[in-house]
């Protein structure tokens, strides 16, 4: 018995180390409205301290910063969720605070996926990406709750309330992911963002960084959960 804790440790510590991505669910799922817990929030906390997703009946966005995780309701009022809320959709992933790439001047969004796409130009490698800095503007998006028989996730998101923040410090979070993982998830950028006064955040439609602290982990091994635990 004891050994089995042992090697059920061992096994959540290597899980967790940097340069793996731990995702609950797929996009696909989404995307047909499974929007019922996969996994609870402590659960998903165990397998890094950075990502992002949503929350049991898609009721808001994930951010998941530095092991603190922010959820965004449909009224883009910012919570912390409880532990046991059930999570139908995360990326998670650790990324190493070190080799800070310092960004000093004002830079769009198409210029930072660029920026991304010059020092990362292995396109098969997903990368997890956290910047903490200041904005110049920020645009967000929430979603409500829903409610069963849950609606497929593009009708959800044509009704989602968007938000705009300006001068505002804060901390970005995001993935890079490969072409061929789509319908696991989504090719290409998707980032969600914090204030620093956790009083605004979502998912981001658009934003100009002004400068900033941005930190890139490539993440080669990647472990994919998709029944509920029970
Ligand atoms: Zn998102």
């Amino acid at each position: 018995m004891k050994l089995r804790f042992w090697f059920a440790s061992l096994w959540f510590a290597c899980i967790a180390q940097a340069g793996s991505l731990f995702q609950v669910s797929t996009l696909q799922a989404l995307m047909e409205g499974r929007y019922d817990g996969v996994i609870t929030v402590a659960e998903l906390k165990e397998h890094g301290a950075f990502g992002l997703g949503t929350f049991h009946a898609l009721e808001g966005e994930m951010i998941y910063v530095n092991g603190r995780m922010y959820q965004v309701l449909g009224d883009g009022t910012v919570v912390m969720p409880a532990p046991e809320t059930g999570v139908p959709f995360a990326c998670v992933a650790d990324i190493k605070l070190e080799n800070a790439i310092e960004i000093r001047a004002r830079i769009d969004l198409d210029e930072f996926r660029s920026t991304l796409d010059g020092r990362y130009t292995d396109s098969h490698v997903p990368l997890a990406i956290y910047m903490t800095g200041t904005f110049s503007r920020v645009q967000v998006r929430s979603v409500p709750a829903q409610e069963p028989p849950y609606p497929p996730l593009p009708d959800v998101i044509a009704n989602q309330a968007v938000f705009d923040g300006e001068d505002i410090a804060g901390e970005l979070v995001g993935f890079r992911m490969p072409d061929f993982w789509a319908g696991v998830n989504a090719p290409g950028y998707h980032f969600h963002f914090v204030s620093a006064d956790r009083t605004f955040g979502g998912h981001v439609l658009d934003m100009t960084a002004d400068g900033g602290l941005l930190f890139i982990q490539e993440l080669k091994r990647a472990v994919l959960t998709l029944h509920r635990g029970d």
